[in-house]
């Protein structure tokens, strides 16, 4: 019998019983929201981590048809399978920086690193030398998160030392935001001020670069946050950046799997790995396939709930690698026997509210769902 090997990202696996839709028009009208909040500032994308797992290849060019012209990811090899589907006037940024030995590769790319350290500079200005020319580059600078960008010892050496910068044409500084989605927290305007003392200090060379320090959460912090260009992601997929507050962003993501097999219990039975559930009453519990090698994380045991014929239903018991299973006893036969579907992600069950009973954030399930389902982009972009 011949076997048929599915490629690693096959859009329908075989057999999927689990559908993800991606809704391409809300991706575009979320940036749209966010674009026209920023303006006059420009509004770029994050597309890191694969359009946080929803499909660069796809979201990016959507993101362009929509007026997008900015797009940040975080290695080499994102940027160069994004590059060839974006028009020549898209910039294309990588968070990362220049590892060694790559800058001949950004180069002939045309991709744009975002210089992280006095050696990412050395390694740019060299290229931008040995081409004898100014090679475009984005720069960050550290104002507090103590992950990536220049330090403050290493800013100082920059003013003292201004030929660092030749053969680099400076398009952009950034800087990166902590604790945007905490709105008691004093980091974020401590962190705008340090933005711009150090922008205003930084050598241009005669260069006129732009500046951009905001994430989503940023966005809705409003004008001092905006500068010339901002970066949200999160938003843009829908998660909501700020907790508490509303945000009239639009939903992108539906999780939905149909029920593979249900089985009646009474006490004393027990559910699942650890028989960690034990029945109360006579109870209908559907198993389906969908488990936390999916990315359905392993907390929500016994705490998530999926969506059946509009009611909520909660997950009984651990999730399994494969599989889950939720308690239908209150929900007709008829609309929840084997093949029903079920919801996981959608409606009322919002990404911030899943991820909430896996104990995590929407980015962390976003980039973690899995590639066992039928995927499905929507849209006019689709
Ligand atoms: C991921 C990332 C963003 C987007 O952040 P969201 O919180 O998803 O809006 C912006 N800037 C940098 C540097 C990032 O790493």
């Amino acid at each position: 019998m011949p076997t048929t090997i599915e490629p690693a990202c096959s859009e329908a696996p075989i057999g999927a019983t689990t559908r993800l839709t991606i809704d391409l028009d809300a991706i575009a009208a979320n940036w749209r929201f966010l674009a026209e909040t920023a303006a006059p500032a420009l509004a770029g994308a994050a597309v890191k981590a694969d359009a946080y797992g929803l499909g660069a290849a796809r979201v990016a060019p959507a993101l362009y048809a929509a007026g997008c012209r900015h797009f940040f990811v975080a290695h080499l090899g994102e940027a160069l399978s994004l590059r060839p589907r974006l028009a020549p006037d898209a910039v294309v940024y990588v968070l990362h920086g220049v590892p060694p030995g790559t800058a001949g590769e950004f180069a002939a790319a045309g991709i744009t690193p975002i210089l992280n350290s006095l050696g990412d500079m050395a390694a740019w200005s060299a290229a931008g030398k040995a081409a004898d020319r100014r090679l475009p580059a984005a720069l960050h600078i550290d104002t507090g998160m103590c992950r990536t960008g220049l330090s403050d010892a290493e800013v100082a050496t920059l003013i003292a030392e201004p030929e660092r910068l030749d053969g680099i044409e400076l398009r952009l500084v950034i800087s990166h935001l902590s604790c945007a989605d905490d709105p008691a927290n004093p980091m974020t305007a401590r962190q705008r001020q340090r933005f711009l003392d150090i922008t205003a200090r930084l050598p241009t060379t005669g260069q006129k670069f732009r500046r951009a320090l905001a994430n989503s959460a940023g966005v809705l912090w409003g004008a001092d946050y905006h500068f010339d260009l901002v970066r949200p992601g999160i938003a843009l997929y829908g998660g909501n950046p700020i907790p508490g507050r509303t945000a009239p962003l639009t939903p992108v993501v539906r999780l939905e799997t149909d029920i593979l097999q249900v089985r009646e219990i009474d006490p004393p039975e027990a559910v699942g790995y650890g028989a960690v559930h034990k029945v109360t009453r006579h109870t209908r519990v559907a198993t389906v396939a969908v488990g936390y090698a999916d990315g359905y994380l392993r907390a929500a045991g016994n705490r998530g709930m999926a969506l059946v014929a509009g009611q909520d239903i909660p997950i009984l018991g651990r999730i399994s690698m494969d599989l889950m299973t939720i308690d239908v006893t209150d929900v007709p036969p008829a609309l929840s026997r084997p093949g029903m579907p079920i919801t996981l992600i959608g409606d009322r069950l919002t990404i911030d509210r899943v991820a909430a009973a896996m104990d995590t954030v929407s980015y962390e399930l976003l980039t973690r769902l899995g590639r066992r389902f039928a995927r499905h982009y929507r849209g006019s972009a689709a």
